[in-house]
C-alpha cells in the first residue's frame, strides 16, 4: 500500500493533474466525500486527506509514503526525515514581511505577528535584529491594526488581502510553491515505484511550465 498525504483545496485541485500523469485519479473528491481515506483507481494506492501543516509530521512518519506540501509549511516543519524531490510549481506566493503603509519602523524591538515562528526567527537572526515574535494561528492582517504588532510575517498571493487592510509588503523572505516530499524510509524501500511517480509527475509539470 502507498499513501499520499494532500490537502483539501487548492493544493489538491492543483495537484490532481500531476497525479493523473502518473497514472493516479481519486475515486471520490474530498470537497463532497467526508472520508478521510480516499481509494483511488490503483488498488493500491490511496490518498489521506489532512490540514495542509500536518502533512510533513504524516510523511515524517511514515503515516503517509508521499505528500504534498508548500515550501512555507516545509520551512516551519523543519524538513527532518522527508526528501523533497520535486518542486510541483503550484500554489506559488512569497513569505513577506508586511506593516501599514507609510509607517516608518519603531524605536525599539519589532513586534511581529506570524504563525511562521521559525522562519521569521530565521530571517531575523540572518540579520543580526532582535524581534518579539507573536504567534497568531490566522488573520494576521488584524495584528498591526489593532496594536498588537507592529509587522506581520504571511504568504502574499496577489497582495489584495495586505492592500485591503491599508497594509503593505515591505521584504521578501523566501518564493514558496508547492513540494512533492517523501517519507525517507519509503524512497530506500519502494525506489522503483516512487521513482517512477516522480519522473510522471516531472514530465506534468515541466509541460504545464
Ligand atoms: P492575496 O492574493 O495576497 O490577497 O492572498 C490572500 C490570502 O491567501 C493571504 O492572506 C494568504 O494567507 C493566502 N494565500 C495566498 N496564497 C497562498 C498559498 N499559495 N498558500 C497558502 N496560502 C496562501
Amino acid at each position: 500500500m502507498l499513501r499520499i498525504a494532500l490537502s483539501k483545496g487548492r493544493i489538491f485541485d492543483e495537484t490532481l493533474p500531476l497525479l493523473a500523469a502518473a497514472g493516479i485519479h481519486p475515486l471520490e473528491n474530498p470537497e463532497t466525500s467526508r472520508k478521510l481515506i480516499l481509494d483511488t483507481n490503483q488498488p493500491e494506492i490511496q490518498l489521506v486527506i489532512i490540514r495542509a501543516t500536518d502533512v510533513p509530521t504524516y510523511v515524517e512518519y511514515g503515516a503517509a509514503d508521499l505528500g504534498v506540501a508548500g515550501k512555507d509549511v516545509l520551512m516551519e516543519h523543519g524538513g527532518e526525515g522527508l526528501y523533497e524531490p520535486l518542486d510541483l510549481k503550484i500554489a506559488c506566493c512569497r513569505l513577506m514581511v508586511a506593516g501599514k503603509v507609510n509607517e516608518p519602523a519603531p524605536n525599539g524591538r519589532l513586534r511581529i505577528a506570524t504563525k511562521y515562528v521559525r522562519s521569521t526567527e530565521r530571517f531575523y537572526a540572518s540579520r543580526g535584529e532582535q524581534v518579539e515574535i507573536i504567534k497568531l494561528y490566522g488573520s494576521m492582517e488584524l495584528a498591526p491594526l489593532v496594536g498588537l504588532a507592529d509587522r506581520i510575517v504571511d504568504v502574499v498571493d496577489t497582495g489584495n488581502t495586505l492592500r485591503a487592510n491599508g497594509l503593505e509588503p515591505l521584504e521578501h523572505i523566501a518564493d514558496i510553491s508547492s513540494r512533492l516530499v517523501v517519507n525517507k524510509a519509503t524512497m530506500k524501500i519502494k525506489h522503483r515505484f516512487i521513482n517512477q511517480i516522480i519522473e510522471q509527475m516531472q514530465g506534468a509539470v515541466a509541460k504545464a511550465a
